[in-house]
């Protein structure tokens, strides 16, 4: 009888303001809840939580069996209390994944809140918020393919990315402007669980450069740091601006990719298949998702605003800001 009540409170508990959506990545209906930091999960992040046993235990709403001290803990915290307490500083560029993101963000995102309590300790932060980071990341070849080791600096201050080839070398072999810099998680397409895409200009025409690190915490980091930067840029850039506006530009995902088939510029010429990317109200193809050597610079069609229903979501009042914003696309021969 005692264990039917305890079912039925936990139920109830599920009702709650806080308690219907999961407590890490907001996926609806939760039906998994850790015992031990009171909070209620999704299946998938429950998996999570079972990576860090010293902190969560985990266990399913319905299927097993609830003691009564573990079903008033569930009552006395819940998600509300403990988004109170493990996300009370989280940094305004802090990238919070959902439930649509991949694996190693939402994996990351909750060690990072339970495990390393990020959001408790400000001076945990330090890593992506001191404006500065330097370290190694593999970065994919041009030539084969291959990853090879490479030396990452971020600097606020000089509003650059830089890497460089070798170790003691003095000149980067590019420098990404942060003004224009985009980085975007894409393990499928790169082949890596923690493959990131980043994204900057060069001569006006848009540049890929893809990297991973093998430890999931640091390319996280990593991917924060650059959120910070543009942030802090945006913030000297736009000072009327909010961070509710700014926030959505640190990083964007791609509206759409995939292959498509299309004909060369010529009319003799029949149809080939190529990579597209959908990237904000640009179109850009390649001949190949990565970027092959032999490929020349990807093509870029701009789409003039309000032409396209893909734009939407996004109103006449965006205007000002994101002409300047946008890195200006080539319209190019559309070969
Ligand atoms: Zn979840």
């Amino acid at each position: 009888m005692a264990k039917e009540r305890g079912k039925k409170a936990l139920l109830a508990l599920l009702q709650k303001e806080g308690n219907e959506v999961c407590a890490d990545c907001d996926a609806p209906d939760p039906d998994w809840a850790s015992h031990t930091l009171g909070v209620f999960l999704c299946l998938t992040c429950s998996g999570s939580h079972r990576n860090i046993p010293h902190i969560s235990k985990v266990k399913s709403v319905l299927l097993d069996e609830w003691d009564a001290t573990q079903v008033e803990f569930m009552a006395s915290m819940g998600n509300s209390a403990a988004k109170a307490k493990y996300e009370s500083k989280i940094p305004p560029f802090y990238y919070k994944p959902t439930f649509s993101d991949c694996q190693l963000l939402r994996e990351q995102w909750i060690r990072a809140k339970y495990e390393r309590e990020e959001f408790i300790y400000i001076e945990k932060q330090e890593p992506y918020s001191a404006g500065y980071r330097e370290g190694y990341l593999w970065k994919r070849g041009r030539d084969n393919g291959q990853f090879l080791s490479r030396k990452f600096v971020l600097s606020e201050r000089e509003g650059a990315l830089k890497y460089f080839n070798k170790n003691d070398a003095k000149e980067p072999k590019a420098i990404m402007k942060i003004e224009h810099l985009n980085a975007t998680f894409q393990p499928a397409k790169i082949g890596n669980p923690h493959g990131l895409q980043i994204t900057y200009l060069k001569d006006n025409s848009t540049r890929n450069i893809f990297v991973y690190h093998e430890d999931g915490k640091e390319m996280v980091d990593w991917f924060n740091a650059f959120r910070a930067a543009r942030f802090h840029y945006l913030q000297v850039a736009f000072p009327g601006a909010s961070d509710i506006d700014l926030v959505p530009k640190l990083s964007r995902n791609y509206l759409k990719e995939g292959y498509m088939e299309k004909t060369g510029p010529k009319q003799t010429e029949g149809f080939k298949k190529r990579w597209f990317t959908m990237d904000d109200r640009r179109l850009m193809y390649f001949k190949d998702p990565l970027v092959r050597p032999t490929c020349d610079l990807p093509r870029e069609m701009h789409l003039p605003e309000g032409k396209f229903s893909l734009g939407a979501k996004r109103t006449a009042t965006r205007s000002w800001k994101d002409s300047h914003l946008l890195p200006r696309a080539i319209t190019g021969s559309t070969g």
